[in-house]
Parts: C-alpha cells; structure tokens; sequence
C-alpha cells in the first residue's frame, strides 16, 4: 500500500517537473513534433481516402455514404482528362511532320506549306474506342483500366 502511494506521488512529481521544465525551446520542439504528426496523420487520411476511392470505383465497396464526394472527384477526373487529352492534341499537332515530303507542319495547318497535302489525310487513323461503364468518357477500346477515372473494363 505504501509502496503504491509512493508510486503516485512520484508520477504527479514528475508530470509536474515535466511541466516545469518546458522552457520555450522545448515548447517549439513539441510544436514540431504535433506539426510533424498532424502532417503524417493528414498523409494516412489521404492515402485511406485514395484506396477507398479506388474500391468504389471499382464497386468492390458500394456505400451511398461516399457518393458526394466520389461524384465530386469524378468531376475532376474527367476536367483533367479532357484537359490532358487536349495538350496530349496540342503537342502531336506541334510535331506533325508532313508524311508525303516530311516537312513540319504548324500547328492548326489545313494543308503543308511545302506539298500542299491536306493535314486530315496525314492525321493517325482513329483507335477504336468505347464508353467507360463508369464515367462515360470515349477511352480506346483495348485500355484494360479506364485512363479516366481508373476503374476496370468490366
Ligand atoms: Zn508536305
Ligand atoms: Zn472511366
């Protein structure tokens, strides 16, 4: 029993010389330990916020719960594609070379400047595509994962 007493008394003793002994340096190291804590917590938060994005999509987890924001960042994904896609347009369109004498073409051109080939008969034969069963975006036929949004082909 008095050893137990003996016990308390000595943590109270110590939680208060903790306390006390906290001078301003000290103060700024516990701030940068929580600081570092709360960033490492907020990288969890987010890659537990990533997987489960993924598992919705691909209906392995089906949660109405989740919708406001699956709805939100499927939105997203789909400006970012479309955004990617046109500058994926944009550099091809740059690089174009004329196929019949090999001249640059500049971008927008109907025709080549050197050859006068109409620029459409040079442009790649279109990929065939299908329509995302999740996001409805026109992705090429043979993607296995949707380049959008990521979810699976079936
Ligand atoms: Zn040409
Ligand atoms: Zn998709």
């Amino acid at each position: 029993m008095q050893q137990v007493a003996n016990k308390t008394e000595q943590r109270r003793y110590a939680a208060l010389k903790t306390v006390e002994v906290h001078s301003d340096q000290e103060a700024g190291q516990l701030e940068k330990t929580v600081d570092k804590l709360r960033t490492e917590r907020q990288h969890l938060i987010f890659r537990m916020g990533d997987k489960m994005h993924r598992e919705l999509r691909l209906q392995r987890v089906i949660n109405p719960d989740f919708a406001e924001y699956s709805e939100a960042i499927l939105d997203i994904d789909k400006k970012i594609y479309k955004l990617g896609k046109e500058q994926a347009m944009r550099l091809e369109a740059e690089q174009t070379s004329c196929q019949q004498c090999g001249s640059k073409i500049l971008n927008g051109s109907k025709f080549c400047g050197s050859c006068g080939t109409p620029v459409q008969q040079l442009k790649k034969t279109i990929e065939e595509t299908r329509d995302c069963r999740y996001c409805a975006e026109t992705v090429p036929a043979s993607a296995q994962f949707c380049p959008c949004c990521g979810s699976t082909r079936e």
